[in-house]
């Protein structure tokens, strides 16, 4: 009998293999029968100071001989106050507020519904929401709508509601691009959301720094909500803690996860500005945001998040961040055979083969047997391969990828 586990974008009937980890330290996984595998991508974007961060797994323990959890409607704990502390002092200060929930999507999700709760309750319902061509903000209906539509969406289509897209802000169409975002705001939507400088899942494709600002401008000229989705991009991915602070872009919405933890365990936020909550704020029930999770602010997954918050505060990790770029962009410009080979902080990307080919091309799951065989984990979207390391990954892991990446780019060409 095979494995009872169905487990996510995984065609099992493909019969490839699926390791069991049961170790992990730093860079490296350790599977049940006795590889070591290098973590090429974080385990899907969260690992960021490294595998069982010490401070973190310290954290997580101590706070487990205390208190494991608490309904937080109307309850609160230390750990999560020692979050929202570290959040206001860490992110833009007009950031004032702090809602907790347990994934990128459920942030992305707290997102929409709290612009659309801060129109209806400002007396001027609005509910068009304004996205970028090529985004992912996660899996759930309302985030797949906002989402790009294809092969992760095509069976739910008929539930997903309806987006304005604004093109991607591909080089030389930037304009483009904003005069589609103004044109979209004079018909007063709610909201846009985008991925700041690079969009992930949509094919690790980076956009300018002076694009997002004008895009957040025209937003502010028009009172339109701009909300950015860090999920990804946080925490040091592109070079800074935040991508928006490369624009100098304060978002009104801001949504975090995967490192907030460290990537040790799962909790997002969603951090507004105030008058988003002031619009919530009242003596009126009705008016209160109707929204929460069975977990809510874990007080485990909290300790953990305080743990990575006080990393940043007392550890160099922009100094980590800026070493790794350094290490692979090198490696990146001497592999041979890739096309469009591209570079945001600690994320680096290439495509193999033929252009144009998407999500299902037939080679993404002959790159993903080729890599795993070389004991990498590394996960290519359609023809594009990115690497998305662990910080503390060293150069003998990052040689083993690039080489392999090389091989790969000669064997797939
Ligand atoms: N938003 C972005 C930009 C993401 O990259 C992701 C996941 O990769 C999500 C949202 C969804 O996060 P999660 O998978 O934790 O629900």
């Amino acid at each position: 009998m095979t494995s009872p586990i169905w487990h996510p974008f995984t065609q099992h009937g493909l019969g490839e293999p699926i390791p069991t980890v049961v170790r992990s330290e730093g860079a490296a996984l350790y599977t049940r029968d006795g590889r070591r595998i290098v973590d090429a991508i974080s385990s899907w974007w969260v690992t960021t100071h490294g595998h069982r961060e010490p401070r973190i797994m310290a954290a997580i323990a101590a706070q487990a001989e205390r208190l494991d959890q608490i309904i937080f409607a109307g309850w609160s704990h230390e750990p999560a106050e020692a979050v929202a502390a570290g959040l206001l002092r860490l992110m833009p200060p007009a950031l004032t507020r702090v809602f907790f929930s347990d994934s990128g999507s459920t942030a992305v999700e707290v997102a929409l519904k709290m612009a659309l709760g801060y129109w209806l309750n400002r007396g001027e319902p609005r509910h068009r929401i304004l996205v970028l061509e090529h985004g992912y903000h996660g899996d759930t209906i309302g985030t797949m709508s906002v989402g790009a539509r294809g092969a992760f969406n095509r069976a739910y289509e008929p539930l997903l509601f309806d987006v304005a897209t604004i093109p991607f802000p591909a080089a030389g169409a930037e304009q483009a691009t904003l005069d589609a975002l103004e044109a979209a705001c004079r018909a007063a939507p709610a909201a846009l959301i985008v991925e700041p400088l690079i969009v992930g899942a949509g094919g690790m494709l980076t956009y300018p720094s002076h694009v997002l600002a004008e895009m957040a401008a025209i937003c502010a000229r028009h009172a339109v909500l701009f909300i950015a989705d860090e999920v990804m991009t946080g925490w040091g991915r592109t070079g800074t803690l935040l991508a928006c602070e490369q624009a100098g872009v304060v978002p009104d919405i801001l949504c975090l996860s995967k490192g907030l933890t460290g990537g040790a365990v799962p909790l997002a936020v969603t951090m507004a500005r105030e008058p988003i909550y002031q619009a919530h704020y009242s003596d009126d029930r009705a008016r209160m945001f109707f929204h929460s999770s069975s977990y809510t602010a874990n007080p485990i997954a909290c300790a953990a998040a305080a743990a990575n918050i006080a990393i940043w505060e007392e550890e160099p990790v922009l100094a980590r961040v800026a070493d790794l770029a350094t290490r692979q962009a090198a490696r990146l410009a001497a592999l041979p055979g890739v096309r469009h080979p591209r570079a945001l902080g600690t994320i680096a990307a290439v495509d193999l083969g033929r252009d144009g080919a998407d999500y299902l091309s037939a080679l993404g799951p002959k790159l993903l047997a080729f890599f795993r065989d070389r004991d990498l984990l590394l996960r290519p979207l359609g023809n594009t391969i990115y690497v998305m390391p662990p910080y503390c990954i060293d150069d003998a892991e990052l040689d083993a990828i690039y080489a392999a990446i090389g091989e790969a780019a000669e064997r797939f060409a």
